[in-house]
């Protein structure tokens, strides 16, 4: 919650991307081009100026908005909700909403509850995403060892028990 803190934009900028180990968090294979811009998953437009500058409503994305990581995000908003990356509601709370990304520091991919401390709570529990429209690559989920194939628009279940 934000219990009445408001960050300023650097604070939040240096928890986020601190929180990132200054690297994509989105990841998204034969996207991500690296780097990081500060994304808000509530777009800024509509964003209630309390949770503006959130760092929990926040993901440390590459590119722009049009190329990288967030350009796909631009391009996919459904998708990228679903995946908590963008499009959050103006009445949701950001700290709430789960999101498949990379954790620096769990070194895979997974569920994550972000707050505004900059600490990332992993959702052990919750099935990873499937059919996620990634454009037909592999992200691999070091984790747990598993890979499975991400094919836009398409369910699938190749997933490979390998673990390499
Ligand atoms: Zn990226």
């Amino acid at each position: 919650m934000s219990s009445g803190k408001t960050f300023t934009e650097g604070r939040a900028r240096e928890i986020v991307f601190e929180r990132a180990g200054f690297q994509c968090e989105v990841r998204i294979p034969g996207v991500c081009v690296g780097g990081v811009t500060y994304h808000h998953r509530k777009l800024r437009g509509q964003c209630p100026k309390p949770d503006l500058w959130r760092p929990s409503n926040a993901l440390a994305a590459c590119g722009s908005g049009t190329t990288g990581c967030h350009g796909w995000i631009t391009g996919h908003p459904a998708r990228a909700y679903e995946l908590g990356w963008a499009q959050l509601r103006t009445n949701e709370d950001p700290a709430k909403k789960k999101a498949w990304i990379w954790s620096n520091n769990y070194l895979g991919f997974g569920w994550f509850l972000l707050d505004d401390r900059g600490d990332l709570t992993r959702l052990w529990d919750v099935a990873e995403p499937t059919g996620v429209a990634v454009g037909g690559v592999l992200m691999r989920n070091t984790v747990g060892g598993a890979r499975y194939r991400l094919v836009d628009g398409t369910p699938t279940d190749q997933r490979e028990a390998r673990a390499s």
